[in-house]
């Protein structure tokens, strides 16, 4: 059995007054079968994590170096996350693949150290509108997540979450037809790659333009363990809708 994850990736937004929705949101939930996850900016994770302590919320980061210290100016490293209190990293979001140039065989060797370090990984994959047009999605996915994904995966430290870039931040979201075939598909390879065991145990989120209002339909797909959320994630008011979804789910 899943544990449920909602997990809030909040990009470049948010200074101390953010910390307010961290408060109401601790106060609003507490179902022991839905995980919290919200990834603030770096700036922001050590006051997080202080102000979401014994509490239901956990906090990550939205990226870690793949190496554990060094000369990495504007870096920062895997251990820093957890001494500032992470409990899970977001890696290979498709901003970073596409902002920061990082490749598939980036995002594992940060996964790879991430995972070391005792850090959660939620590793993005996703398909442009081009190439979902031009070729086969599940080739894109295909390819993504077998050069993305360590060999040090399990089901405790790997979480999946399929983004098509197409939809992220754009208000479209693709068929519950679409969002089940992808699921399906990386769930089937995770389980021929890693056995059942651990294959069936990775939670696998989608994420791209999940609101309160198209929230239930998506948690009802097969394969659905939540949400990796952007926009709808900064309040309070928008993200606690999406996690009730979740826990009627
Ligand atoms: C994201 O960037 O991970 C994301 C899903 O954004 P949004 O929910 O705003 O589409």
């Amino acid at each position: 059995m899943r544990r449920k994850l909602a997990a809030g990736n909040w990009k470049m937004n948010g200074t101390t007054e953010a910390l307010q929705e961290l408060s109401a949101l601790q106060a609003t939930h507490s179902d022991p079968n839905v995980d919290i996850l919200i990834c603030p900016p770096a700036t922001l994770i050590a006051a997080a994590a202080q102000t979401c302590q014994g509490g239901p919320v956990m906090i990550g980061g939205q990226d870690s170096h793949e190496k554990s210290d060094g000369a990495h100016t504007g870096d920062i490293s895997a251990a820093m996350l957890r001494d500032a209190g992470a409990k899970a990293v977001i890696l290979g979001h498709s901003e970073r693949r596409a902002g920061h140039h990082e490749t598939s065989e980036d995002v594992r060797a940060k996964a790879r150290t991430a995972q070391a370090a005792g850090l959660m990984t939620v590793i993005c994959l996703g398909e442009s509108l081009g190439q979902r047009e031009a070729t086969n999605t599940l080739d894109i996915i295909g390819a993504q997540l077998s050069l993305s994904v360590p060999d040090s995966s399990t089901g405790e430290n790997l979480v999946v979450a399929y983004e098509p870039i197409w939809a992220i931040g754009s208000g479209m979201t693709p068929t519950a037809d679409q969002i089940g075939e992808v699921h399906d598909f990386i769930r089937t390879r995770l389980e021929s790659r890693f056995g059942p065991g651990v294959g069936r145990s990775v939670r696998l989120l989608y994420g791209g333009s999940v609101k309160p209002d198209n929230a239930a339909e998506i948690f009802s797909i097969s394969n659905v363990d939540g949400a990796l959320v952007g926009g709808a994630s900064l309040t309070n008011a928008d993200f606690s809708p999406i996690i009730e979804a979740l826990e009627k789910a």
